[in-house]
Parts: structure tokens; sequence; C-alpha cells
């Protein structure tokens, strides 16, 4: 990987006209290191978020060695990049063939569900290869609401007086109970933590069996901005973490076993891209990235990501003024739904040509690229600064729901 120390040398250098992806291990590496020293149980990195190896290696070296994983690809991917990492196995609904291979290959001992379907397809397994069942934890994943960007628990969870049953019924065959839920990502709230240790308290009680660890799940923010760029600051970890556990304590698991499956808010400032504006029309840009390249999360998750203007030196002569102004941004597909629905705002002065840095976009970003089109962006570089620190104009990007693309133009000017 070629290295610079910003990307605006990066530009200088390649004046690339695909997208590049500026990886940034010394932030990640930091963004891991900051969530283990508030986190005191075990941290299981949620390899969905972003599963490269590069990434995965950072970890290891910053000292993450556990994962939550999904599905046999994840598998190999996590012991990819270290043979000996502890793999949870946090998917409710799984293929036979994929909990065999989870225990027979693989050697997990940690699994989630949320329904007895499942419970019989994890003791089948279990029999088959005559597993003592007091080696496995099986957690119980529970329904919750919260108020997350991704508002992720309408699909999986056992409601409580379900959860309750399937609690007793995994006691009873003799395996170790634990408890999971995952309250969405970006959750910016501490009121859908303690919803949910509220919730896992009751099973507890009800079910009256031991608990022998507690999975607080992801959606601890990433530091992106607000919609507007208004409101106040996303949390810290260091500022959210202390609460979320002053809410454990409070819901009676504070002598119980932790585990949080992190992702956004580790790898989310350790990625920027740098895209290239191809076309500029009054105020509208084509860029040659777009939601089916690296920007669907943002799009999805009404997340509003740091834009970094850089401008093209070969071009001599600008119109405009030197202020920030929106720009309506078009994907680079030929499908009329790529176009980021909220604005960029950039500096007038913007033109064909010009390059613009997209901060932040470490999380559902690589995994998430399509062959859509054609477009399949696949560079790398290394960059040293991280996106805050370094120089140049700063804008930012807002980025909304598909629900918003069909919306109106008539703020941005078009001709
Ligand atoms: C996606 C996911 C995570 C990670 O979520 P973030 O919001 O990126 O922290 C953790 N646990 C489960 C079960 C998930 O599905």
């Amino acid at each position: 990987m070629q290295r610079y120390r910003n990307a605006r040398e990066a530009v200088d250098d390649l004046r690339p006209d695909v997208p590049i992806y500026g990886f940034r291990p010394q932030v990640l590496q930091q963004d891991a290191q900051r969530f283990l020293a508030v986190f005191p149980g075990k941290t299981a990195y949620a390899v969905k978020t972003n599963g490269e190896p590069a990434i995965l290696e950072n970890l290891v070296a910053a000292g993450v060695g556990t994962f939550d994983v999904a599905s046999p690809q994840e598998f190999v991917a996590a012991r990819g990049a270290k043979p000996d990492c502890e793999l949870l196995y946090m998917h409710p609904v799984k293929a036979q063939s994929d909990i065999r291979l989870a225990f027979e290959q693989y050697r997990i001992r940690s699994i989630s569900l949320d329904h007895e379907d499942e419970v019989a397809k994890v003791l089948r397994i279990v029999r088959a290869l005559d597993i003592d069942p007091a080696t496995i934890t099986v957690f119980v994943r529970l329904a919750t609401k919260g108020h997350a960007a991704y508002e992720l628990s309408k699909k999986f969870g056992a409601a409580p007086g379900h959860a309750t049953e399937l609690v007793q019924r995994i006691a009873s065959i003799g395996f170790r109970v634990g408890l999971c839920f995952h309250v969405g990502s970006q959750v910016e709230d501490i009121g859908s933590y303690r919803d949910a240790l509220t919730i896992a308290a009751q099973v507890r009680r009800d079910a009256g069996a031991e608990i022998a660890a507690l999975d607080i799940g992801g959606g601890f923010p990433a530091p992106y901005r607000h919609e507007g760029n208004a409101g106040p600051a996303v949390p810290e970890i260091e500022q959210m973490m202390p609460r979320i556990l002053k809410e454990i304590d409070a819901a009676g698991f504070g002598d119980v076993p932790l585990i949080a499956e992190p992702g956004r808010v580790i790898v989310a400032r350790c990625l920027s891209v740098i895209v290239r504006v191809l076309l500029r029309k009054g105020r509208r840009i084509y860029i040659n990235d777009g939601i089916w390249s690296s920007l669907s999360d943002s799009w999805t998750g009404k997340i509003m990501l740091p834009a970094r203007f850089l401008p093209d030196p070969a071009r001599k002569r600008r119109a405009g003024k030197d202020e920030l102004v929106p720009f309506r941004v078009c994907g680079a597909t030929c499908d009329s739904v790529d176009i980021l629905s909220r604005p960029f705002f950039l500096p007038d002065t913007l033109d064909t040509g010009d390059w613009i840095e997209i901060g932040h976009i470490g999380a559902y970003s690589l995994s998430l690229r399509t062959r859509f089109n054609g477009f399949y962006p696949d560079t790398f570089v290394e960059i040293e600064t991280p996106f805050e620190e370094a120089p140049g104009a700063r804008g930012y990007a807002s980025v909304e729901t598909m629900g918003d693309v069909p919306g109106d133009d008539s703020a941005f000017g078009e001709n």
C-alpha cells in the first residue's frame, strides 16, 4: 500500500480517476484501544462491519482477540487474522450445516438464537458430535425497542415471555445460558440500552436460571455529525460507556461476565474515500462513487459524513465564491436512485475534475460494494494523518434516507 501524509498528497501524486480508499491503521488501532480501555468485559468485534484482512489484522494488533461472526466466510476471515481467536456465532437464525461447521471445524462454543426450533437444531448437532452441553453457552437474543439510526430489533429477538421459556429450556438441557441483545446501530441515547437491560433483568428473574454471560451487542455511535450540521455532538465512547455500565449495575448484572460487539464505533474513522467530480452541472455534481459502492450505509442510516474539498491545482480559473453551498450528488452508476438524497456542502468554487475526500466511511462500506454497472472501487492507500487533522477546506456531506430521493430539487439551482 502506498503511503501518504494526507489525501492532498495522495491526490497530487496519483491524480486518481477511480475512487481511492484512504486507510489509517493508527486511527483504527487507537479507536480499538479506546474501546478496550473503557469496556471491562470481552470485546467481540462485529466482523460484518468491515471484514477486510487489513482491518482485522490491525484489530488483532491492537489487542482484539474475539470476533462476533455470522457466517462461515466470517469464521474464515477472523481466523485468518488470528488463528486462535475466539468466535461468537451470534446470528440467531442459522443453517444446520453451518452450526455443524461452527462446532466441529471451528470449535465455536458460543451461539445465539431466539426460537425453540433453533434450540432443536443446535441440540441435534451437539448430540451428533457428542459434545458436552455444559461447554456451550447458548445466548437467547432478546427483542428490544430502540431509537437507533438503524432499528435492527424488529427482525430478531424473542419477546420477554418467549425468552423466559427459551432460557428454561436451554438450562434444562444443560447448556450454559447467556442473554444478548442488539439495540441497533449508531445509538446515541442510553435509554435504548437501559430498556434492553430492564427486559434482560425481567427474563432472568422470571426464568430463575443462572446467567453465565450478558452480551450487550453493538450500536455504539461513531463521531459523525447531525443533520443540518446542528445539535449536540455525538457522545464519545469514554462518555457513553460508563453510563451504560451504571445501567448494567442497576439492572443487577454487575457480577455477570459481559460481552460487547462493537462495529461502527471502532472502524468508522479509519477509512475515507477520495472521489473525483466527473462533472459539475450547476449545483449538481456527478462523482465516481455512490450508493452502490462506498456510500450506501450513510444513505440508509441518515448519517452525515465529513467531507474535504481537494481542488485540482491544474485548474487555474475558478468561478464562484469561497463559501460552502449545497451540491446535489449523483453517483457513478446509471441507476436513477443513485443520487444522494441530501446535499454535500462544499465550496462554490468546486468544479469538474476536483476531488472530495469523504471521511469516516470505515463501517458498512467495503462489504456493501457491488459490481453494478461495472464500477467496483478497490484501490487503497495508507494515510497517516487522521481525517480531522488534515489541512484543507472543510465541508460536510449530509446524506439521508432513500424515501427522500424523488424529492424536490428546487434548493439546488439546477440547470
Ligand atoms: C451489526 C451488529 C453489531 C455491530 O453493530 P454496530 O452498530 O456496528 O456496532 C453487533 N452485534 C450484532 C448482533 C449485529 O448484528
